[in-house]
């Protein structure tokens, strides 16, 4: 019995092994790649949207182990716009929101591990939310040259529920502005070009895209839980949720469907030292 069971292992295994490389194979033929969504993060507690620390780390290294390579944001959407092949194994990081455990518990790790990171905050928040970034902390990261900081608008509004409660030039306006004070302030605030979106609550249509054009932008991001493809329209850019359940085989799939289909994994979590992994390049 236990010989059949080893051997039925076996073939799992391989052909768990198929999958991903023919999954992969695909990854090269349509140009696609997961642009990962992170937003916040803590040391050991993993509610709503958090991500631990121990989970994040062990997620860079699993990339690195599997040979996957973190790209920055503006490399990627400069390759899907140009239909630019993109290297199969490419993955980007984004973070949402500008949580102030991006710098006290994400920036430690990435700058350890040289991984680049695109943070999305919204003005509004910054330095005057109690759980948001402040400026310096923004400066400091952004200084690092890992970390590339672009908008989410100034208050992170529902377009949608504005709508409903706005005149139609009242909100014409409104949106307008939520676009393009957010892009200079950060811009002004950080003396970089801001290009990049991401749509609050993922709300998307192509009023919203003629406004972000018009306000400056080149690209805009989505949740979409699927890779990103060229061919696709550069404003409605999918992005994949990570999750704290996403480890090792659950994490590979999420990488490689976006959907992240419910596999459990006894995958340990453990340090890159531990497996005495390089750390991925940037
Ligand atoms: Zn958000």
């Amino acid at each position: 019995m236990k010989r059949v069971g080893m051997a039925a292992a076996a073939l799992i295994g391989a052909a768990a092994v198929g999958w991903a490389a023919s999954a992969i194979s695909a990854r090269a033929a349509d140009a696609s790649v997961p642009i990962l969504l992170y937003h916040r993060f803590h040391p050991t507690i993993s509610r709503y949207a958090t991500v631990t620390t121990p989970t994040f780390e062990a997620q860079l290294c699993w990339l690195a182990e599997h040979r996957y390579k973190v790209a920055p944001l503006a490399s990627v959407v400069a390759a899907l716009r140009g239909g630019v092949p993109l290297d199969p194994m490419t993955v980007v990081i984004t973070a949402d929101d500008g949580r102030r455990s991006q710098y006290t518990e994400m920036f430690p790790i990435i700058r350890r591990l040289q991984v680049p990171v695109t943070l999305f905050v919204y003005t509004h928040a910054v330095g005057y939310e109690p759980d948001a970034l402040t400026w310096d902390q923004i400066a400091e990261m952004a200084q690092s040259g890992l970390v590339d900081v672009q908008s989410h608008t100034v208050s992170h509004p529902h377009f949608n529920r504005e709508r409903a409660r706005r005149r139609p030039a009242d909100y014409e306006f409104f949106v307008a502005a939520e676009l393009a004070q957010s892009k200079k302030t950060i811009e002004e605030r950080l003396n970089r070009p801001v290009e990049f979106l991401a749509w609050p609550y993922g709300v998307f249509n192509l009023d919203f895209e003629r406004a972000a054009v018009e306000a400056g932008y080149s690209a805009a991001f989505v949740v979409g839980g699927r890779p990103a493809r060229a061919g696709g329209d550069l404003f409605d850019l999918p992005r994949i949720v990570v999750s704290d359940a996403d480890r090792g085989d659950k994490f590979e799939r999420l990488l490689l469907l976006g959907g992240g289909a419910p596999v459990a994994s006894n995958e340990p979590l453990a340090s890159c030292a531990a497996h005495g992994a390089a750390p991925a390049s940037p």
